[in-house]
């Protein structure tokens, strides 16, 4: 198994430096791949970078949620959102996402995608580009 960055995060950064194996990448270039990555074939599935998270954005994968409760105010990023978030990161400089989606509380959000979408990153080369 692998544990799985999904659209929750909102590139704090905080997860990489703990991860034991250095498995966690950026996605680069953000418009396109617009949070973290985990590699599945290095992952040792040890949980380190779980308890990092202030967005509660990583699972093991067979525990993404297919049906988030979402709390409320909590942002997906993901490239169809017209919400900009500004926030600062784990080093305190700053983030900007131009397309993230803010939930409502109560409302359910599919994770799942997002198994795929980790996947994908990982399958397209040098460069982690989507081109
Ligand atoms: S700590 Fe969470 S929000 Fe930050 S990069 Fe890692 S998964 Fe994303
Ligand atoms: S579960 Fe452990 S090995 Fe896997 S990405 Fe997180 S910190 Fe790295």
């Amino acid at each position: 198994m692998t544990h799985v960055i999904t659209s929750l995060c909102l590139r704090d950064g905080g997860c990489k430096d703990v991860c034991p194996v250095e498995c966690i990448v950026p996605g680069k270039p953000e418009s396109e791949w617009p949070w973290y990555y985990i590699d599945p074939d290095t992952c040792i599935d040890c949980g380190a970078c779980v308890a990092e998270c202030p967005f509660e954005a990583i699972f093991p994968q067979d525990d993404v949620p297919s049906a988030l409760k979402a709390k409320e105010g909590q942002r997906l990023s993901r490239p169809e959102g017209t919400a900009v978030y500004d926030g600062t990161d784990h080093y305190k400089k700053p983030v900007h996402l131009a397309h993230t989606v803010i939930l409502k509380a109560g409302q359910t959000a599919d994770l799942h995608p997002d198994i795929e979408g980790n996947a994908k990153f990982f399958k397209t080369g040098p460069g982690y580009s989507a081109k």
